[in-house]
């Protein structure tokens, strides 16, 4: 959707794009210093697999400091993004016919990611009446001996849901009764929560460290998407494995995001604050636009930065050109080509019918672009009357 928008754009239609998953604001001076003074530094060289060391000790102590977790620096690996870390891990482990349990809607790379690990990913359906959370008896459902891997990805992406440490641990409960499968942690928008705080699965459940994978990042908690840096912590071998792989495909991600992302992690991030306050108020007005438009509603999501919008009240209604709105893709290309406002259908989550909408957006753009939602919305439901 957002390379759809941009090419209306590039013709000259106005489109204000809400798809993206990405922050709008700019790397962090003192992070961008790091990274030129690497480069004028000549720091611009090949560097350990697993990441520089100095690195992983930052990462290390940012484990301690913000989570109680303890790692050795052999069990930190630096990827490229964590977005890499997620697919070496699930390149490293999984055999095929082995399952992985995702959560849904979830982020729209790991079923892909599992299956071109040979792996079969097992979709289970978290209802948005239970906040779009996994229930441990529907966790314990899903789960077969093949079963390898649970991922839990909180705050989530689509839909905002952070999971409380009386969740986890409830969730802890069922995979105590299940050794072969693991957990991975997928704690990339960790800093954004909205009054709530955050758990980690290796905080709630300690003693199934062994069988957990924490990945973390700096594209979203330092507005760092094009440094591509992101990492994991977990039981030594499965590190060790990762980083074979990682060591014959990109070997590591460009020494210059490392020494950035050592001022990222390890320097002073008073600067999170700032995007908080500032999400947290372009969230607030979102939820509220929307839930003013006719045929739409959505929840208050506790983190990341979007809203995850239940369509369902506009599916059956057609357009001023006669043409009915049947999924909720056909309501994001209604959306697109009569309105110029780009958001990505729930589809792409494994989830229907529902739109996500991105607030990583300037208010002026928010405004204006619920304006429009609202006016797309309401003419849905004049054509029906008429
Ligand atoms: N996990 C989730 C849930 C995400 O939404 C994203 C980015 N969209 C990533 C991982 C990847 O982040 P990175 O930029 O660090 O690869």
């Amino acid at each position: 959707m957002t390379a759809a928008a941009a090419a209306l754009r590039e013709e000259g239609v106005d489109v204000i794009a809400l798809s993206q998953g990405e922050p709008d604001f700019d790397t962090p001076a003192a992070v961008c210093d790091a990274g030129i003074a690497a480069i004028r530094g000549g720091r611009t060289r090949y560097t350990p697999v697993a990441g520089i060391k100095r690195l992983r000790e930052v990462i290390s102590e940012k484990l301690q400091r913000d989570n109680g977790l303890s790692y050795d620096i052999d069990q930190i690996t630096v990827g490229c993004g964590a977005k890499q870390v997620v697919f070496n891990a699930l390149f490293a482990s999984l055999d095929p016919g082995d399952e992985v349990i995702i959560p849904t809607p979830c982020w729209v790379s790991y079923p892909d990611m599992v299956r071109l690990a040979g792996g079969d990913p097992v979709l289970v359906g978290c209802d948005e009446r239970h906040g779009f959370k996994l229930k441990p008896e529907d966790l314990e459902a899903a789960i077969s001996p093949r079963t390898k891997w649970l991922m839990l990805n909180s705050p989530n992406n689509p839909t905002g849901a952070v999971y409380s440490k009386t969740e986890l641990s409830a969730l802890a409960a069922v995979l105590r009764r299940h050794d072969q499968v693991h957990v991975l942690a997928d704690d990339i928008y960790e800093k954004l929560v909205y009054g709530m705080d955050f758990t980690t699965m290796a905080d709630a459940a300690p003693d199934l460290i062994d069988r957990t994978l924490t990945i973390n990042g700096v594209s979203k908690s330092s507005a760092m998407t094009g440094w591509r840096l992101g990492y994991g912590a977990g039981p030594k071998e499965l590190i060790k494995a990762m980083n074979t792989i990682q060591g014959q495909t990109s070997s590591h991600t460009s020494s210059i995001s490392q020494y950035a992302a050592m001022e990222a992690i390890g320097g002073n991030q008073n600067y999170i604050a700032g995007f908080v306050s500032d999400f947290r108020k372009r969230r607030d007005f979102v939820v509220e636009k929307i839930n003013e438009a006719r045929g739409l509603q959505c929840r208050m999501p506790d983190g990341a930065f979007y809203v995850f919008v239940n369509c369902a009240g506009i599916l059956g209604k057609i357009t001023a050109q006669g043409r009915v709105i049947e999924t909720d893709m056909d309501f994001a290309l209604y959306l697109l080509e009569q309105f110029g406002v780009a958001v990505v259908p729930g589809s792409g989550f494994m989830a229907s019918p529902y739109i996500r909408i991105s607030y990583a957006s300037s208010m002026d753009d928010l405004q204006q672009a619920c304006g429009r939602i609202l006016a797309a919305c309401d003419a849905l439901c004049e054509n029906e009357k008429t």
